[in-house]
């Protein structure tokens, strides 16, 4: 059985359609990567998945139950837990404080706050820094941290080297790369193609709402997902979405 299932799936913004028609299958484990240009619905899908955003169609199914309609922290405490675009910590609230706040609502597991602060290791001396006062680099850190304080069945990664200097984009992704070893799902949007084909198994490409294209990392070219990416089809492109996804 897939850990996460949508069919369907569309959200609105007002009348806007942002997100139309996403079928998406994501097994136990699994590592996906999203992308797609601007304003393609990609942070919008995930707040869907996450519960942030309410689907006006379709169906968001974890583990064979549906929770399309269950509100964003009974997820939390399913085993989805989303990192959002901006970070959005408590500023005036500690590191410490904003992993036991997400710890109280999650689920229980291997993932406590030694085991957050040794896969990010530069948040050890920052542990009682208000959130306000760190870098952007131990922001996301601490934002990703907080995920992991819910022991989740399936991570939600929007964005996570936005506004970051190169250096701390390294080391988000080192630290990433050590939860990914643990066996969690993932589904990661990323604008740094690079980033998403070496952290990820699968990638699709959304355009206009709609996945457009899909492909397993290692079976497909950086000048594919390019070309899918802003609407062109040649001959090479990216396999077109046909049915429903592996
Ligand atoms: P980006 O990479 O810029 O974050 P994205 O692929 O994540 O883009 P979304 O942010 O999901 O795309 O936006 C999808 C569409 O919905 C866009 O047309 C965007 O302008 C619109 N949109 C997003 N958020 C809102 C909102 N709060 N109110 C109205 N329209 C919105």
């Amino acid at each position: 059985m897939n850990l996460l299932e949508l069919e369907q799936v569309e959200a609105r913004h007002g009348l806007l359609v942002a997100v139309r028609g996403i079928d998406l299958r994501l097994g136990e484990g699994e590592r996906l990567a999203i992308v797609g240009a601007n304003g393609a619905g990609k942070t919008t899908l995930l707040r869907t998945i996450a519960g942030a955003h309410r689907a006006a169609a379709g169906r968001v199914v974890l583990d064979g139950t549906d929770i399309t309609v269950v509100p964003a922290h009974r997820r939390a405490a399913l085993g989805v837990a989303l990192v959002p675009e901006g970070r959005r910590l408590f500023a005036s609230m500690t590191i410490e404080e904003n992993l036991r706040v997400a710890q109280s609502c999650g689920r229980t597991g291997p993932w406590d706050i030694d085991a957050v602060l040794e896969a990010f290791p530069q948040l050890k001396p920052r542990f009682k820094a208000r959130a306000g006062s760190l870098s952007g680099g131990e922001q996301q850190a601490t934002a990703i941290a907080r995920a992991l304080m819910a022991n989740p069945r399936v991570l939600l990664l929007d964005e996570v080297s936005l506004g970051l200097s190169p250096l701390a984009v390294d080391r988000v992704y080192a630290s990433l790369q050590s939860l990914l070893r643990t066996g969690t799902a993932v589904v990661l949007v990323e604008q740094d193609l690079q980033r998403a084909m070496d952290t990820t198994d699968r990638i699709v490409c959304m355009l206009e709402g709609r996945i457009v294209g899909e492909g397993r990392t290692g079976q497909i070219t950086r000048e594919q997902i390019m070309q899918t990416y802003f609407g062109h089809r040649p001959a090479d492109a990216l396999p077109e979405r046909v049915g429903t996804a592996p």
